[in-house]
Parts: C-alpha cells; structure tokens; sequence
C-alpha cells in the first residue's frame, strides 16, 4: 500500500473490511488456522508483517538455519495428498527447503488470497457492544472481526543487546532473524557473532567455513550435540511415506511430540557400562534423541543430570584441543538438556581453526559497539561485519509487541505483567473471543504437531459457536486459575524450570523480564491433548459462551 492509500485509510474503519475471522501470522500455525477456517465457510483475512509465507522459516535466513526436528516429522499431517506429493530433500531440512515447502503448501490450498503481507498488527481492541475486536495496522488501516486468533509464533520478537552504540556502527550489521534476503559474503571478511544460543551455533559453524577471521562473543555456553544431518535418498523417501501413520503416531504420544521418547528406564538402574554404551548411541545418533530420548530422569534428578552433563563434557573434551578453549565452552551455570539443546554440525571444531576465537564476555564484558566495532574491556576488535545471533524475547514477546485490549480496555500486556494466565493456553478471562494458537501455557516442543492440534482446538471451538449462534466465548476466571495453577504443578521438579532461558520466561535484553516465570505447560502433550478434548467433549461448558 503506498503512503497515499496508507493516508487515505488512516483511522478509518472500511465497512468492506469486516470479517468473521482475523488471524495474525502467516507461519505454519496461521496457515493451517486459514486453512481450517476457510472449511467452515468463514470470512477469514490473515495478516503477516513480512512479505512473504513461513514464519520463522521466511525470516531466519542465516547461514545454517535448517531444523533440529526431522523434517518429515516436522511438515503437516493433515492432507493424505499432500505428504504423498512433497519429498523431503534432507533429514533436518535447511531453511530454505522449509521455506519451499510451506509456500507450496500455501499454493496448493491456495491460500495467498486470504493473506494480506507488509500487514504488521499494531492494535486489537475487543468491543463489548458488538462482541468485535477492532484491528489496527501498523500503517493506520482498520479492520473488525467477531474472533482475532494469534499465531504470532513463540519465536518471532527479536530483541537486540542491550549495548550502547549499535547504530553507530559502519560496517553491515544484523540480527539472525532479519537476515537478508541477498547472499552475504563472508570470504576475507572480519566477523563478529554476538550470542551462543542454537541460532548462533547453526551460524557460526557456517560462518566459520569462510570468514577471514570470526570473533565469537559469548556470555553463556549451551550444550550442544551433534545434529548428524543427512540427505534424504528417493527409496529413503518412499519408506518414511510408507510409515507417516507410525511417524506420526509415535509423535503424539511422545511428551514433546517428537520422534524421540524418554527411555522408560532411570539413569541409575543401569550399570556404568550400559549408560556410557547407551549414551555412545544416542551421541552417534541423528537428532534429540540425546535430550528427548534419554533416560526418563535425566531432567529431574541432579545426580542424574550431573552424569549426562559430565559426559557431554568430556565429549566436548575430546573434540576442542585447545583444554582452556574447551573449559570456556562447558556450560558451568546449567546442566545438559535443561535449556533448549542446540544441534549442530561441526561446531565445536571450529574453535580449532586458526581464524577462530572466542571472546568470555564474563570476563572482559562489552563496553561498546564504536563505528568500527566493538570495545571490551580489554581490547578494541575492527570488524566489517557484527551478526546479532541475540534470540527472541520469547512466548509473550510477539504478544506485548501488539496493544491488545480486552473488557474494559484492559492492556493484556498489563493482566500478564506477572506470568501469563491463560486458559488451556488458548483462552484468556476478560479478552472475549480471543483464541491463541500455541499460546503461552501450551506445551512446546516438534511445533507442528502441537500447532496442528491446536488449530483443531480453535476451530473446534469456533464451528461450535458459529451452529449455536454464540457470539461471545470467553474463558472463567475460575478455569483461568485452575489451568495456570495446573501449569504450575506439572512444572514442579523439572530442572528446566530453575534455569534462567528463553524457556522461563528470561531475557536480559529486555525490561521487565528479569525473573523466571512458568511459561509453557510441561505436563507433555498426551495429557494436554486429554485436558482440551474433555473440554470441548463437554460442549465447552467450562468456558462462558454468549
Ligand atoms: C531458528 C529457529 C529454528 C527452529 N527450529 C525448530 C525445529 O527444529 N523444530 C521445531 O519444532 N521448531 C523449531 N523452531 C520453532 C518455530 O518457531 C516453529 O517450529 C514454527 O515455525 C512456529 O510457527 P508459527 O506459525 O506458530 O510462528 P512463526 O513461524 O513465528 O510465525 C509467526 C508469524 O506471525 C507474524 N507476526 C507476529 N506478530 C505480528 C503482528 N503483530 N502483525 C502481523 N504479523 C505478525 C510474524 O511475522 C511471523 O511471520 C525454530 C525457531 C527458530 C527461530
């Protein structure tokens, strides 16, 4: 829209512009959620700030970007034809081979006519009157809608350090996420990557292969293990299409919707042999099976922890020979498997190449970006090149990024200021008629998996309202506090839960989210499932319906 147009429709509502339905975010959640609402015969527009499909598959195009998730356990389940006409080219697809598939996806549901791109959200305003939400854009254009559902991603609010003289920096810079879409080179150049999280790792492993010399800035290091990627060969490909109904099977009834589940067994009731042996395996395996695929207490018991940790250390030992480069590299302030567990190809021989070195920011900290790069404490680095691999304010950070007002003008921002409270993570009291796909209070986990059951979860919900002329649908503050205070429990114990991460809710870079909180549901995803059908099995009695 050019800025007359933009003008033009500045503050005003277009009566042509009224839906039954407003999805935000074209990633594999909005276009499944377009899809399925599409069958319900609704009036559906999607808005997407970028300007083409996928999510964080068309953002994230840095070098190494690709899954940690197989792909074929990734893609969507929900069209027979659909996994029979798409071939995985590799097992953990790079991102441009994602970005490929959900675009083909969008085609062949022809869904890019009910996605408006370079739509970037900036208000919802629920209405009490009308039982509508009243949408505003970005560049002032408005929009109503009986249901605003979010499938703003857990994934998508980068955020920057928070270091004094980004913009004064000469060179090219950028963060991971909004990565360009032309080629950048990297041959002969000085680089800089701030941040060791998956992003930075699945980058700097690529980076390094032809920078002229790279400076990696680390605060914390997360463990990681080998991804053991391979191609996917046609006979391969026909035998995972002969097992989808097995794959998918296995999946749904995993804790974290992967491939991988917990070894029933408890870390100490093998011998030392047998666990150095299974662990050997899972190490030379391809995948989470390491994190997802371990023993069943490896994430709750500290002893436990303690061993897999030493293990992976000594892992990490044997492959760094520099001793005082492989120290810097072990975690030290969390054990294995309770943050996020990075994957990755090579990483830890690449702090074994000469145009390699990493910077301890503990203990020489960033002072300053200067216009030619970046001042420590102890030394002045000139660089050509400064990648942000920062992260994501994550869960609630695409949320507090939109002005969302429920009964009353009440700011969601504000009623989550302490943790968010949400019904069965889809639901919120007092923002009537607002469905979250994947919303905080989900379970996370192979994304897909959880997003498809959630958008059947809406939509359930939707048909319901839409046969019985409910026009309003809102979560109890009852249910609202019985759910979070059930997301509490189901958290207790876990050692995941006592870690600062992106997982609890914790981003130095940005205000405010200084403390631990509960943000995901880790009862696993067979109990979740259980939890919403028995809601909707009993006609949604739970919920306050108009
Ligand atoms: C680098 C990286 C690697 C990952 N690897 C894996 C993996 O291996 N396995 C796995 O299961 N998951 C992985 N994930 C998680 C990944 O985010 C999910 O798998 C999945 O892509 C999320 O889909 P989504 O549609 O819910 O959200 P997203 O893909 O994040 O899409 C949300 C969309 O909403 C749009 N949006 C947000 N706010 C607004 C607004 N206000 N107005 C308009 N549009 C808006 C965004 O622009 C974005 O396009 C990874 C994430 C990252 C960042």
């Amino acid at each position: 829209m050019s800025v007359a147009q933009a003008a033009r429709h500045n503050g005003k509502a277009d009566a042509a512009a009224e839906f039954d339905a407003i999805v935000i975010g074209a990633g594999v959640s909005g276009l499944y959620q377009l899809y399925k609402l599409r069958e319900l015969g609704l009036k559906v527009r999607v808005f997407e700030t970028g300007t083409g499909i996928g999510g964080t598959w068309y953002w994230n195009r840095y070098p190494g970007a690709r899954f940690d998730s197989e792909s074929y356990s990734y893609g969507y389940s929900f069209s027979p034809e659909l996994l029979e006409e798409w071939n995985w080219a590799e097992r953990f697809a790079p991102q441009p081979e994602t970005e490929r598939y959900l675009n083909y996806v969008a085609d062949k549901f022809d869904l890019r006519r009910d996605i408006q791109f370079n739509s970037r959200v900036a208000a919802a305003h629920y209405q009490e009157e009308t039982r509508r939400w009243n949408i505003t854009l970005e560049d002032g254009r408005r929009y109503g809608t009986r249901f605003l559902i979010t499938a703003i991603g857990v994934l998508s609010a980068p955020t920057m350090p928070r270091i004094p003289g980004v913009e004064t920096f000469r060179g090219q810079s950028c963060h991971t996420h909004y990565w360009p879409k032309e080629p950048v080179e990297f041959a002969g150049k000085r680089v800089a990557v701030i941040g060791t999280g998956a992003t930075a790792i699945q980058a700097i492993t690529e980076i390094a292969k032809t920078a002229g010399h790279l400076t990696v800035f680390q605060r914390t290091p997360n463990w990681a293990a080998p991804l053991h990627n391979a191609k996917i060969a046609d006979e391969e490909m026909r035998e995972i299409r002969g097992s989808y109904p097995e794959i998918f099977a296995i999946c749904n009834d995993s804790p974290g919707c992967f491939i991988h589940k917990p070894d029933p067994r408890a870390t100490h009731e093998v011998t030392q042999e047998e666990r150095e042996a299974f662990w050997e395996k899972l190490y030379a395996e391809p995948g989470f099976g390491i994190w997802q695929g371990n023993f069943r207490d490896i994430l709750t018991d500290r002893a436990a922890n303690a061993l897999i940790s030493e293990f992976v250390a000594r892992k990490i030992r044997q492959r760094v020979k520099d001793p005082a480069m492989a120290e810097k590299l072990i975690p030290k302030n969390h054990g294995f498997g309770t943050r996020r567990v990075p994957l990755e190809s090579g990483y830890y021989e690449v702090y074994n190449q000469p145009n390699v070195g990493l910077v301890d920011i503990n203990e020489t900290p960033i002072e300053r970006v200067t216009p030619k790069g970046i001042k420590t404490s102890d030394a002045e680095y000139e660089f050509d090149l400064i990648i942000y691999a920062t992260g994501f304010d994550a869960i609630t950070g695409s949320f507090d990024r939109i002005d969302i007002r429920g009964i009353d003008g009440v700011a969601l921002k504000d009623k989550w200021q302490n943790g968010p409270q949400t019904y069965l993570g889809v639901l919120v009291e007092g923002f009537p008629n607002l469905l979250m796909v994947m919303g905080p209070h989900a379970g996370l986990g192979n994304f897909p998996r959880a997003a498809e059951y959630s958008v059947d979860w809406v939509t359930g919900l939707i048909r319901f309202a839409h046969d019985r002329g409910v026009t309003r649908v809102e979560a109890t503050a009852t249910g609202v506090a019985e759910w979070t205070e059930h997301v509490l429990v189901t958290g207790e114990g876990l050692l995941m839960n006592e870690i600062d991460s992106w997982m609890t809710g914790v981003n130095r870079n940005v205000e405010g989210k200084q403390t631990r909180k509960i943000m995901r549901y880790s009862g696993g995803h067979p109990a979740f499932r259980e939890h919403c059908d028995a809601v909707a099995a009993d006609a949604y009695r739970k919920l306050a319906l108009a």
